[in-house]
């Protein structure tokens, strides 16, 4: 019999897997499940509000993304039966595997907040995380003229830690472009204690904020929103008014991770080993992508460096032989700032965002606004369908975090 392999969800990283595996794998049965068949390219939310692409130039068809010979279902997925090696659907059908990869994402769960998806969501709340809401969001930005917008933050982890601060960049191009900015208050309200999660990218994106007079309110839980009154209300009792509010809401993983013991986390993220990609709850269960509960950012540039170990470590295991504990975290981000700019933030576990160059000494400006780095990330686009969910690599780009050409003596200063 051949060799079953199941992967759930056929999203960013579902897609890349199948299609890497199915390249190594000749002789494998290949089954991808997913509960709907329109592929969101997710970066391209980020423009949807402000006009600049149309919702429906950002998705393309899932099954389309896989190569011929990998069996495509679609379906929800119920539980997997951890013990017993199958995947139970809601369609009641059931799938056997030999090595089961998870790549069902992070889930928006706005209901969790309490009043945000109450009178005022779609209204005067939007969020832009999803098709619908950021489609929503770019009639009620193009009818805004005057008054305060908040871009707020519920909690972390989020994917994409930076699209939060590039809508705000985008939102201070797009009033000035229409000549209302000074009728325009804009405010980033975040839990962290800075603009970013590492210090000195914080403090980079913190004086940008602050040079685009961008206010910025930190270590903000948000307990409430009380869409009626516009207000965003802390647990300790603070306040910021709006009148349209930009949500980010808490994320978490799939449902049926919860249904299936022993496989997640309390956010229902999969309990993965940061170096192997191996769950740790049994060795033919893998994961890739938001799905996972490794600490580095949830973003489709981390899924596809994973993509080449996870690939590799499949064909190790399966043959019996040691996996390769090497995924290092890497994370590469492109920061739209408006004005056709933009940052490169480029890390792993062990090293937080610096400035310098990508990839080598010479290349991409690290930390740092550039037309070149706008131009790279128009160009991601193309890539994404083209490059990574094909499952092929970006040549000169490795999986592994360069450490030429960044300023590691930034860190003390
Ligand atoms: C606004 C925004 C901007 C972003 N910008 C960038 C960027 O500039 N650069 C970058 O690198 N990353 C960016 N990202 C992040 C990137 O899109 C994700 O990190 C990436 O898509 C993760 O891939 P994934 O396969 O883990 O999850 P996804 O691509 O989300 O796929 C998960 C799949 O699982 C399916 N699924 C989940 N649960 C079930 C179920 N129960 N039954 C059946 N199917 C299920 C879903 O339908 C989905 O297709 C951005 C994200 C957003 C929201």
């Amino acid at each position: 019999m051949n060799t079953r392999i199941v992967i759930l969800g056929a999203g960013t990283g579902g897609t890349l897997i199948a299609n890497r595996l199915r390249r190594k794998l000749s002789d494998a049965d290949i089954t991808i499940v997913d509960r709907d068949d329109a592929h969101v390219y997710q970066p391209g939310l980020l423009f949807v509000p402000f006009g600049l692409i149309r919702p429906e130039e950002i998705v393309k068809s899932r099954k389309r993304q896989l190569r011929s010979g990998i069996h495509y279902v679609q379906s929800d997925i119920d539980r997997v039966d951890v013990d017993g090696d199958r995947v139970h659907l809601t369609d009641g059908t059931v799938l056997d595997y030999d090595v089961l990869v998870i790549a069902t994402g992070s889930r928006l769960l706005p209901e969790e907040t309490e009043g945000m998806t109450g009178p005022g969501w779609m209204r005067n709340i939007f969020p832009f995380y999803n098709l619908e809401g950021a489609s929503a969001l770019q009639p009620a930005m193009s009818a805004f003229d005057h008054g305060r917008l908040a871009v707020s933050i519920v909690d972390m982890p989020i994917k994409c830690p930076v699209a939060p601060l590039e809508f705000c960049f985008l939102a201070d191009w797009y009033f000035r472009r229409r000549g209302i900015r000074d009728r325009v208050e804009l405010v980033y309200v975040t839990p962290l204690d800075g603009a970013f999660t590492k210090p000195v990218a914080a403090r980079e994106l913190g004086s940008l904020l602050q040079r685009k007079g961008i206010e910025l309110v930190t270590e903000f839980n948000i307990g409430q929103v009380d869409g009626d009154a516009g207000r965003l209300i802390s647990y300790d009792e603070r306040t910021v008014p709006f009148d349209l509010a930009v949500v980010i809401p808490l994320q978490g993983g799939a449902d049926f991770v919860g249904r299936s013991p022993g496989l997640g986390d309390e956010l229902n993220f999969v309990l993965t080993d940061q170096r192997t990609l191996q769950s740790t709850v049994r060795p033919n269960i893998f994961a890739i992508g938001d799905a996972t509960n490794v600490p580095t950012s949830k973003a489709g540039s981390v899924t596809h460096f994973e993509g080449d170990v996870l690939t590799h470590n499949i064909v190790q295991f399966l043959a019996g032989r040691p996996l390769d504990e090497h995924f290092d975290g890497h994370a590469n981000c492109f920061i739209e700032s408006g004005d056709r700019k933009a940052l490169l933030i480029d890390f792993d576990y062990d090293t937080q965002p610096l400035p310098g160059h990508f990839p080598l000494g010479v290349g991409l400006p690290l930390l740092r606004e550039s037309r070149l780095n706008h131009l790279g990330k128009l160009a991601f686009r193309w890539l994404y369908w083209n490059v990574l969910l094909p499952g092929r690599d970006i040549p000169g780009i490795a999986s592994r975090m360069p450490r030429a050409g960044k300023r590691f003596e930034t860190v003390s200063r």
